[in-house]
């Protein structure tokens, strides 16, 4: 009898004992292709022997070492690497165990660079609403996933949320890219305005929104406009990389295809690539230098903060991204992936849109294109897709979100960046086989 509190404890999962490349072999003796690399973690598939290598050497050298004392070779050498991919301003790491903490180690940052700068007053965090930001309760607070809030509500504490960069649900049918972005732009400034201008401390959005949407880009422009109203009212801007971050929607940050750079930047799964939790925030000089010259430490601190073992993991990750090319691959792949995905859902009754960056796309399901029409949220037809998938040997990352009465069901792919060009070619077959099954059982139940 097993003891492990699954999520479904009345469905326990299938047992995972070996992965490979892109695939992932559980005991009953079946394969999956692992097309979304969990939750677009696995960059690099399972089982990369260099970066096992990494792991045992350090294992070897020093597994722990708390930073209390000491900082370690393998995390002082990841921040030099991450700090060479990024730009001048942003050159300083904070290492952390999951995307989680690092947005708790954000919004805590952020609050002290204020404090010392002479401004006790900012507390307020602005975020947007159809966003993921992890599952602690400072980060479900600033996330506008309505449903993984709800149960919570009570505990949260106080954020605020503007509407997301959402193109194809909420800009005006006349509305052109410019327009909508300074209607979100100027959203965002009079609630500033509302909450005091000197109250406010942070800006909080993911670059490409990953769980509660799906893929989903900002509109050109977007976040120059808002990068202009944090800093016409000394707003820390946070963009959140945790799942588009790392070369995942083809370039190294998601960041530089929108002409900004933040103040501070969370970074997780690719970070790792799943071999370690390992997540980081990488900070703007200008935060780092306000601390260093009031109470001169940051008041923040994990007893995993820099793990060597972690640090040494995504060293190797981040080496052979560097040296295979992988950012770039990631991008050519992607437009592979998309053309397949065109290809094959285009012109499907059932499929309203097809998006994303890099190897970073989703689809989303629609009852009907015309009308555009979302499927009936309780219908749950992305959780339908996922389990069907698993039994055609597709992994894949659905999400379903909900606001202001806008539903969308969508399925995520986020394969390895070496994927071949044959695999992706399955798994975009397996994941048609799949709703194809979904929806002609649907539609048999409903008597459509
Ligand atoms: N931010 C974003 C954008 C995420 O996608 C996630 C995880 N899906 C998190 C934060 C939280 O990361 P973790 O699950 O590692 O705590």
């Amino acid at each position: 009898m097993t003891h492990i509190f699954h999520r479904s404890p009345s469905s326990p999962p299938a047992i995972a004992v070996h992965g490979e490349g892109g695939f992932i072999h559980s005991a009953d003796g079946r394969q999956f292709f692992d097309g979304s690399g969990g939750a677009a973690v696995s960059c690099l598939g399972h089982g990369h022997p260099e970066v096992i290598d990494a792991v045992v050497q350090q294992m070897h050298k020093l597994e722990y070492a708390h930073t209390g004392f000491f900082s370690s070779e393998p995390a002082e050498k990841l921040a030099s690497l991450l700090a060479s991919h990024s730009p001048p301003t942003l050159n300083n790491v904070y290492f952390l165990s999951s995307g989680s903490e690092a947005i708790e180690t954000t919004l805590k940052m952020a609050r002290q660079y204020h404090v010392e700068r002479g401004e006790p007053q900012r507390r307020h965090n602005i975020a947007r609403k159809l966003s993921y930001h992890g599952n602690t309760l400072g980060a479900l607070a600033i996330g506008g996933h309505v449903g993984r809030r709800a149960l919570y509500q009570p505990l949260l504490v106080q954020a605020h949320h503007v509407s997301p960069c959402f193109a194809r649900h909420y800009r005006q049918a006349d509305e052109t890219d410019d327009a909508y972005a300074s209607r979100l732009a100027s959203e965002f400034e009079q609630l500033i305005l509302e909450l005091g201008p000197d109250t406010v401390s942070t800006f909080v959005a993911e670059t490409v929104v990953g769980a509660t949407a799906g893929a989903v880009a900002p509109v050109p422009g977007y976040f120059q406009k808002i990068r202009a109203v944090c800093d016409r009212y000394g707003v820390l801007l946070i963009m959140d990389e945790v799942m588009s971050g790392v070369g995942r929607t083809g370039t190294y940050h998601a960041f530089e295809q929108e002409g900004v750079v933040p103040d501070l930047l969370t970074m997780a799964k690719g970070l790792g690539g799943g071999y370690q939790p390992i997540a980081a925030v990488m900070v703007a000089d200008k935060v780092v230098d306000a601390i260093v010259a009031g109470s001169g430490a940051f008041q923040h601190g994990h007893t995993y903060v820099g793990h060597p073992v972690a640090c040494a993991a995504a060293l190797a990750v981040q080496t052979i991204i560097q040296r295979d090319q992988l950012v770039q691959r990631s991008a050519s792949m992607g437009q592979h992936l998309r053309a397949l995905l065109t290809q094959r859902f285009g012109d499907h009754a059932n499929v309203g849109d097809i998006r994303g960056r890099g190897l970073f796309q989703a689809i989303e399901l629609v009852a009907s294109r015309d009308p555009d029409r979302p499927f009936d949220p309780s219908l749950q037809i992305h959780a339908k897709i996922k389990r069907q998938a698993q039994q055609v040997g597709l992994l894949c990352y659905p999400g379903g979100g909900c606001i202001d009465g806008v539903h969308g069901d969508h399925v995520l792919l986020a394969p390895p960046y070496n994927s071949r060009e044959g695999v992706l070619e399955m798994a975009v077959d397996r994941l048609g086989q799949a709703i194809d099954l979904v929806l002609n059982e649907t539609a048999g139940k409903s008597g459509t």
